[in-house]
């Protein structure tokens, strides 16, 4: 055999683990936990300022979800621990995330999204408010 195959392939095991239905599940819910790494980072660069976009909330959710359900089966209190409580604040943000989305507005003037906070259009600077949006978080 190649060296190749000897990396992917030790001890007749892929990766060197052994493989089962609920180490397959595992491993997703690992993958997808640790993709929310790429999206934020990604939605960061492209805006060039700190951005945590609502796929970053559903990927730690999705992902936390399953790896809470590897713990269990595995019965391991280290992963149960760890993801047992996580998807309170990610369900958290979601909410306050689309009840602000839900809130947002056009400026009259340049049609550009307002935050429900904005006193002024942040593209024009046309004023859009007098007072602030009242909270229904
Ligand atoms: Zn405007």
């Amino acid at each position: 055999m190649n060296w190749h195959f000897d990396i992917i392939f030790f001890n007749n095991r892929f990766l060197g683990i052994e493989w089962h239905v609920w180490k397959v599940i595992g491993w997703t819910g690992n993958v997808i936990f640790f993709s929310r790494f790429f999206v934020q980072w990604w939605a960061t660069e492209k805006k060039k300022q700190v951005v945590v976009p609502n796929s970053f909330w559903w990927l730690s959710l999705i992902g936390s979800l399953i790896l809470l359900a590897y713990g269990l089966k595995r019965r391991d209190s280290v992963f149960i621990f760890a993801y047992a409580f996580t998807w309170i604040p990610y369900i958290r943000n979601l909410v306050i995330s689309y009840r602000t989305k839900r809130m947002e507005f056009y400026c009259a003037k340049c049609t550009a999204l307002c935050s429900p906070k904005a006193f002024y259009c942040s593209q024009c600077g046309h004023k859009v408010a007098d007072e602030p949006q009242p909270a229904t978080v």
